[in-house]
């Protein structure tokens, strides 16, 4: 008989995105809360002759099924470090948004990680998987641990944060992806853009360290997680992140009379700018705080209580101004056999 191991991950999404200035290797520090939500990717895992990748789902199509799909990258570089032919089929059955700022990619690594180790039972400690994680990518390591926490550097260096109850959100799903490093070279744009209003036509250098708040997480968007307060949250949540200007004004500020704690939502809104729509449709049918999820396109809106994620989702999706929207709650526990 085959064995086959499959393993479920979990999308997240960020409800504190601080983003430092561009520094002189072309990243940025964040201040990055990551919390799990329940919507999960499974990734199977069954030998085969050969390393190969099928995909189902709605978005199947947008996924590579080659080996740069972060979960063929995530069997070569475990079967690498423990001499094993990544002779695999992994399946992976989608249902976090492709290119949705939600980490689907992410998930899928971090899943075919879990998934190979259980399956060539290499015996990798924690750590070991965690790090082999960080090299896939930033987010991977949190797909793996789930639950909720901060990031610093780039987002891998996580400290697992505390959270005290449910929250329940709902998720816009918008038509077609946005690119992570597109919408990070547009925060630095609108920054360039912002800080040469403020200092006078041909200044350069807006988007750099030197003039960018060092990035750092809201006390009072902790204490919220940490007391499962959701109108605390929602209010953290849109009380802003760094200073107007840096971020070059964020659209959400017209929506409800907040600012957004992601500071790349000024950003994605400027590639895609039906998103203020997205969001303000999310307000109008009650949301308690609208924010762009990560990089975007995805929305994500939280609510007071399941009844109201329900009715909420109705809204958006009778809207018109997205895709679909699905109820989802947080935090999810990280990659799990099932
Ligand atoms: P993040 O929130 O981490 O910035 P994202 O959720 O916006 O990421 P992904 O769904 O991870 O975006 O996809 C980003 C790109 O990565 C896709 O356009 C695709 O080309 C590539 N990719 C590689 N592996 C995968 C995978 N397993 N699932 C989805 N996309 C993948």
């Amino acid at each position: 008989m085959t064995r086959s191991v499959t393993v479920s991950v979990p999308a997240k999404v960020n409800v504190q995105l601080a983003v430092g200035g561009v520094r002189p290797d072309g990243f940025h520090d964040l201040a990055n809360v990551f919390l799990a939500v329940g919507l999960h990717d499974r990734v199977t895992v069954t030998p085969s002759d050969t390393l190969r990748i099928t995909v189902e789902g709605p978005d199947a199509d947008q996924v590579p099924a080659d080996r740069t799909n972060l979960a063929a990258r995530a069997a070569e570089l475990l079967g690498a470090r423990y001499g094993i032919a990544p002779e695999v089929h992994l399946h992976i059955a989608k249902e976090i948004p492709v290119a949705g700022g939600m980490a689907g990619g992410s998930a899928d690594g971090a899943g075919a990680l879990v998934a190979c180790d259980a399956l060539w039972g290499t015996g990798a400690s924690r750590e070991e998987l965690l790090s082999l994680c960080a090299e896939l990518g930033s987010d991977v390591p949190f797909s793996l641990i789930g639950g909720a926490a901060l990031g610093r550097g780039r987002g891998e260096l996580l400290t697992p944060l505390e959270v005290g109850g449910t929250f329940h959100w709902v998720f816009a799903v918008a038509d077609g992806g946005l690119s992570t490093p597109a919408v990070y070279r547009e925060c630095d744009r609108l920054r360039e853009a912002a800080y040469a209003e403020r200092a006078g036509a041909g200044a350069t250098g807006g988007a750099s360290v030197e003039h960018v708040p060092d990035p750092e997480p809201s006390p009072a968007l902790l204490d919220a997680l940490a007391e499962g307060d959701v109108v605390a949250l929602a209010s953290a949540v849109m009380a802003g992140g760094t200073p107007p200007g840096f971020a070059g004004g964020t659209p959400a500020r017209t929506v409800s009379g907040g600012g957004s704690s992601n500071d790349l939502q000024a950003a994605a809104v400027s590639l895609r700018p039906s998103l203020t729509e997205t969001l303000e449709a999310g307000a109008k049918a009650g949301a308690l705080a609208s924010i762009v999820s990560g990089s975007g396109p995805t929305c994500a809106f939280l609510a007071r209580d399941a009844a109201a994620a329900t009715a909420l989702s109705g809204a958006l999706r009778a809207s018109g101004t997205c895709r679909t929207a699905i109820p989802a709650t947080s935090p999810a526990p990280g990659a799990t056999v099932v």
